[in-house]
């Protein structure tokens, strides 16, 4: 798929002739106007699609010959909800990875050790998940993945190697900003939309049961409808005969 700098690049080349139509040869400024038009439509299009990698490399999916599935919690973690979800998954055997909101893990220390100490990957979800981190500075985009960094670190001592974008979304200042971190940014391929249940879970449940090898579940670990999601998502998983295994190395798999 086409990235950033190439879509730019063909911009330039294509607006050049525009350009000499408008102001030259006397074409309407409307055909110049649609231009723009369709150049911010396509930015906005790769923003909102994380796996466009239009911005930079997003892992959204890992090998499907493992015949297994990861899944994902963001937006912990929870004290009310995040220790059912990890009862559930240690009854069951299951490793996930909690992308963690910092300021959340500050609240939560003892969760975060749990977490940690029963076998799951913590990641990065930035400090705020403000609803205007898309507005954000570059910079002030690093500084909110950096702290939230240092939260996780001096909770469980470990290096925080992913993060997730909130909302999935991505521009240029997000990627000055990762790459000043090191971060592996991680998306999905199977997006639950459990934050849209409000008490009825049916259309959850049936977007999950399109569940299929390789695939990267985004879940939410702050919603009261959660556990039940995940047990009945859990019985969809293994009458597939699929498995669960931990994101680190599902999306390793095929890459070495
Ligand atoms: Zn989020």
């Amino acid at each position: 798929m086409i990235n950033y700098t190439k879509y730019c690049i063909i911009f330039f080349f294509l607006s050049i002739p525009l350009i000499i139509a408008v102001f030259w040869l006397n074409y309407s400024w409307l055909i110049l106007l649609v231009f723009i038009l369709l150049f911010i439509t396509g930015l906005v299009i790769g923003s909102i699609n994380i796996r466009s990698d239009f911005y930079f490399k997003t892992m959204c999916k890992g090998n499907n010959q493992t015949n297994s599935i990861s899944l994902t919690f963001d937006d912990g973690p929870n004290q009310n909800i995040t220790p059912i979800i990890l009862n559930i998954l240690k009854e069951n055997g299951i490793k996930a990875c909690f992308f963690c909101i910092g300021k959340n893990a500050e609240q939560n220390i003892e969760l975060i050790k749990r977490i940690d100490s029963e076998g799951h990957i913590i990641g990065n979800h930035t400090y705020s998940h403000s609803n205007n981190f898309d507005l954000f500075s570059s910079s002030k985009m690093k500084n909110e993945i950096t702290k939230t960094n240092y939260t996780i670190q001096n909770i469980i001592n470990k290096e925080v190697k992913y993060f997730r974008p909130p909302y999935g979304v991505t521009n240029p200042n997000l990627s000055k900003a990762l790459k000043k971190t090191n971060l592996i940014s991680i998306g999905w391929s199977l997006r639950s939309l459990d934050t849209t249940a409000k008490g009825d879970i049916t259309n959850t449940l049936k977007r999950l049961e399109k569940i299929k090898a390789g695939n990267i579940v985004l879940l939410h670990d702050n919603i009261t409808e959660a556990p039940e999601i995940l047990e009945k998502f859990i019985t969809i998983v293994r009458a597939k005969n699929l498995k669960f295994m931990r994101l680190d190395e599902l999306i390793s798999i095929g890459l070495m």
